[in-house]
């Protein structure tokens, strides 16, 4: 029992990260980081200057980096919202959308976060079951009072929606936010930001820590109408105007100026994971079609935790989710073809012993 924290967090479970060990070096691929470092032009561009200009606050309207993000997107400025980390745009949703009375709903199987953020704000919320192939069911999202919050790719089954049924869900939703969380789209997805113009329910969050090398510089983004990010640049302004130091807004605009660097590395992932998919298949797993960097297997053989913690044993890191319908699958996150070939080593072994 705590002696001082509020009675309303007595019963709130923290989102818990997947591991960040410092016993030894493992090949890590539990928490989907790319492989690859950031672009070179990245450390030019924080070796150049900006250090020295640490003593200062950052501009808090970050004017150039939402520009390079608008152009990326192909909205304007004002359609951009900067987080410290897309975490940090999507609590500033749930705080901004939803309350006590105006709930959230999202798919049973998917990012672990959304819970905990509707539980630390004391809201309402659904967990619509996934079909049992982890595939969403659209009628599920079409007729209700909540703010749908669907990761697309969804995570960890690396599963997507196409867009028109994202837009079908956009269209039934009129008057409630309806959340893209794009993590993974990078890696073979499409990306709604496009619709933004058309919907002003809509709000596509991305983030630079997969297809952008940047997980420790902690930057997210949110896309939405002009209205949707003056009601979440509230939330910002009352919250830290400077929520993005100015070490990650120059890197994040040196990264969106070396766009083909970043094509290039996503290009290699998502053939390795292919290679990868097509390997473990062959060794008797069973995997869903992933469009993350990222994939979601199982074996008749072992049981997940058991497999997670043989592959722990020998130096791999991988992510288990322990609960009810994941309890038998690993997310694997997709490393170098040298990583990815001494998982399959690994597999290999254990599943042979
Ligand atoms: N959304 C999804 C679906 C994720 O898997 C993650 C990564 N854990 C995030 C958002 C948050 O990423 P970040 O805060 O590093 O941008």
């Amino acid at each position: 029992m705590s002696r001082f924290l509020s009675d309303r967090f007595a019963s709130l479970e923290a989102y818990v990260p997947g591991e960040q060990p410092q016993d030894m070096q493992y090949i890590k691929l539990n928490t989907n980081e790319s492989p690859y470092p950031p672009s070179p032009s990245v450390r030019r561009r924080l070796m150049d200057g900006e250090i020295e200009a640490l003593q200062l606050y950052p501009n808090p309207d970050y004017t150039r980096l939402r520009q390079l993000l608008a152009d990326a997107c192909g909205v304007g400025r004002e359609n951009i919202l900067l987080g410290n980390g897309s975490d940090e745009v999507l609590s500033m949703a749930f705080l901004a959308f939803c309350d006590g009375t105006h709930g959230a709903v999202f798919p049973d199987v998917t990012y672990g976060f959304y819970p905990v953020f509707a539980r630390l704000y004391g809201i309402p919320f659904r967990e619509q079951p996934l079909r049992e192939d982890f595939t969403v069911d659209p009628a599920d999202y079409m007729k209700n009072d909540a703010m749908v919050v669907l990761a697309n790719p969804n995570a960890p089954t690396g599963l997507s929606l196409p867009l028109e049924t994202v837009e079908a869900i956009l269209r039934a939703n009129p008057d409630r936010v309806v959340v893209v969380d794009e993590a993974y789209v990078d890696f073979g997805g499409v990306s709604a930001a496009p619709l933004t113009a058309k919907y002003d329910n809509l709000l596509v969050v991305q983030t630079f820590s997969k297809s952008r090398s940047m997980a420790g510089a902690r930057l997210g983004f949110g896309v939405a109408c002009r209205c949707l990010i003056e009601d979440l640049e509230k939330m910002r302004y009352s919250i830290n105007p400077y929520n993005i130091n100015r070490l990650t807004a120059a890197a994040g605009e040196a990264a969106l100026e070396d766009a083909a660097y970043y094509q290039d590395n996503c290009r290699r992932i998502m053939q390795t994971r292919e290679d990868t998919a097509r390997a473990m298949a062959a060794m008797g797993f069973t995997l869903t079609r992933s469009q993350g960097n990222f994939l979601f297997a199982r074996h008749p053989k072992t049981g997940g935790g058991e497999l997670y913690q043989a592959l722990r044993d020998r130096g791999v890191l991988v992510r288990w989710f322990n609960r009810p319908r994941t309890a038998d699958w690993l997310r694997i996150t997709v490393g170098t073809p040298e990583q990815m070939d001494a998982l399959l080593q690994t597999l290999k072994q254990i599943l042979e012993g």
